[in-house]
């Protein structure tokens, strides 16, 4: 009987599994001694940041060079979105965001 368990963080409970005469806890591939049962792991779930929402701090139409008008909006993060063909095509700032970006708040 260990006295200390171990304490693993994953978002999924972990499993033991033997590979090659050695014992690892997955999903993270830690080695662990060949006695290691699941009752000596301390699981725990990793404190969720990715449900924080990120607010929006600045939105508004751009106008391109073509004249049309875009909706750009810029997070409070540094992410930014614009409808524009290029934006969801390549998934990075468009000059749209650029010159939102660019802006005075
Ligand atoms: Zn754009």
């Amino acid at each position: 009987m260990k006295d200390e368990k171990m304490k693993v963080v994953s978002l999924y409970p972990p499993a033991l599994l033997v590979l090659s005469g050695k014992k690892y806890i997955v999903p993270m591939w830690q080695q662990v001694p060949m006695e290691t049962e699941l009752s000596d792991i301390d699981w725990s779930r990793p404190e969720s940041k990715q449900l924080e929402v990120d607010p929006i701090i600045k939105q508004g139409f751009v106008t391109g060079s073509t004249g049309n008008e875009y909706f750009v909006k810029l997070h409070k993060s540094g992410k930014a979105e614009c409808e524009c063909w290029g934006y969801r095509r390549h998934k990075k700032d468009c000059k749209h965001i650029k010159g939102f970006r660019n802006e005075k708040l």
